[in-house]
């Protein structure tokens, strides 16, 4: 499994692999030490049941869609299919902007699933089943002002 910590002071992204497990990180944007405790389920890449950076057992899945990939298909079929209807094409022009939008839900539909905590939105990402639900907002503005004031940032 890897593990996408986010830095609790700076919102760094810190790559690390569960299985090699190091104790603690230090984050490459602001230098804070980053402790971390894992579960076994984590460290096995088995399930995501703890956050091993705010011990946090809330997680939500979303998709690992990358939007600026999506943007640039869109965009690309956009110009192109614009250079056709310029030349009178509308009909291939069309058909273009359709592909374009095609290609952005075959891309959407075969997006592996992520895992992110719901406070410190370290994101897990692996071979373990996706258990957690959709996310919610209602959760997420709850569990984050949690964190947010138990790290000390309100
Ligand atoms: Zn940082
Ligand atoms: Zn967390």
């Amino acid at each position: 499994m890897q593990i996408l910590v986010k830095c609790p002071k700076c919102d760094a992204g810190l790559p690390v692999l569960a299985a090699e497990a190091p104790a603690a990180i230090t984050c490459g944007g602001c230098g804070r030490d980053i402790p971390l405790a894992y579960s076994e389920p984590v460290r096995d890449g088995r399930a995501v049941d703890r956050c091993p950076v705010c011990n946090g057992a809330d997680f939500y899945i979303r998709k690992d869609f990358d939007p600026t990939l999506g943007l640039a298909v869109v965009i690309i079929g956009a110009l192109i299919s614009a250079a056709f209807y310029w030349f009178g094409r509308d009909l291939i022009a069309y058909s273009i902007l359709g592909a374009a939008a095609l290609i952005d839900l075959v891309i959407y539909g075969r997006l592996k699933d992520l895992t992110v905590c719901y406070r410190c939105h370290t994101e897990f990402r692996g071979t373990h089943p996706p258990t957690a639900p959709a996310f919610d907002l209602h959760t997420a503005d709850v569990l984050e002002q949690e964190y947010e004031r138990k790290i000390g940032r309100r």
